[in-house]
């Protein structure tokens, strides 16, 4: 369904060009859940924008990759063209719901604008009463209580999570194929957050859609996800099942980022972090970016990039543990 191929992605600034996107290479099957793990700043969310035709251009600009959505590449599309695979192929919801809800507008005033922009791009437009109809129903499916009464509200009437709750309503108006969720529950505390996670696995299940969610947190990952994909500084370094990624990670980052996750069972004075910090996107090192931190690093890790290679069925990674992650010239 969604495929990401080779993904570059530069940021021209007055200090230089940020390498932000370093040749992301994902994909995703009809009906997947896949998470997007790594620390803030690695690439993440800058990904999924990129798949949504939401970053400035300039000083964003994309020196190469493709990125297929159901065999178009949407890189090719002009920006009308993706404004209409936004909302009803592709829609996406974001860490901060009160950003996206206008304070001054109630949420049956926002919530029909969009069904009825989406309608008319699906080709069946409705009209505001049939609109309000859907918006009610919408918010019965993510389970808002009373919601013929509670359209008529306004954001702030409503908790956190029930204004997520709101914005998950907003994006399947359109009844898209593919949920992007970037960070949907970090701005929720614990109990809201285990609400939200499992309407979002409910909706999965009864309405097929596959998933694409974007979290620093591997916990949430595991919550919702079958696959994963972890990202360091703007690189895939190892994509696999959540089961083998949480049991026998292989990249040495993805078992740094497992050894910094508290666990209940293991009494710890401090938790064990991954020492330094992500490189500069500017002047990143040329070969693996995370070899001035890692390890198990080796005198070919400075000069020579691994490339992300399947090394047992459904599990890849990119690193020179693993020969076959070496360049056929290195
Ligand atoms: S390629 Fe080298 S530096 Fe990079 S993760 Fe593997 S061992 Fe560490």
């Amino acid at each position: 369904m969604l495929e990401i191929k080779d993904l570059a992605l530069h940021f021209d600034t007055f200090e230089g060009t940020a390498k932000v996107l370093d040749g992301v290479s994902l994909s995703l099957t009809h009906g997947d859940t896949l998470g997007v793990v790594g620390e803030t700043g690695c690439g993440k969310s800058i990904t999924s924008k990129a798949v949504l035709g939401l970053l400035p251009v300039p000083p964003a600009r994309i020196p190469r990759g493709e990125i297929f959505f159901k065999g178009d590449d949407l890189l090719k599309k002009s920006p009308k063209e993706i404004s209409k695979v936004r909302g009803t192929k592709i829609a996406m919801i974001f860490q901060d719901p009160m950003t996206y809800l206008n304070p001054v507008f109630s949420i049956e005033k926002q919530m029909t604008d969009v069904i009825i922009r989406h309608s008319r791009q699906n080709g069946s437009p409705l009209n505001k009463k049939q609109a309000i109809e859907k918006a009610v129903e919408l918010l019965k499916a993510v389970q808002i209580p009373s919601p013929d009464q509670r359209i008529r509200e306004y954001p702030h009437e409503f908790s956190g999570g029930m204004r997520q709750r709101v914005l998950i309503a907003m994006a399947l108006s359109g009844e898209p194929e593919l949920l992007i969720a970037d960070e949907p529950t970090t701005a929720l505390d614990v109990t809201i957050q285990a609400q939200i996670l499992r309407l979002l696995r409910d909706l999965v299940n009864r309405l097929n859609l596959s998933i694409l969610l974007i979290s620093h947190d591997l916990g949430v990952v595991a919550k919702l996800c079958h696959r994963v994909a972890v990202m360091y500084a703007g690189n895939v370094v190892e994509t696999s099942t959540i089961d083998r990624i949480f049991t026998a990670p292989l990249h040495p980052y993805s078992q740094g980022l497992l050894r910094s996750i508290p666990r209940l069972k293991k009494r710890e004075d401090s938790l064990e972090g991954i020492a330094g910090s992500i490189p500069s996107f500017i002047n990143p090192p040329k070969g693996c970016r995370f070899a001035p931190r890692c390890p198990k690093v080796m005198d070919i890790c400075g000069n020579v990039k691994p490339i992300l290679t399947e090394v047992e069925p459904g599990h890849s990674l990119a690193c020179h543990l693993f020969p076959a992650c070496r360049p056929a010239d290195a």
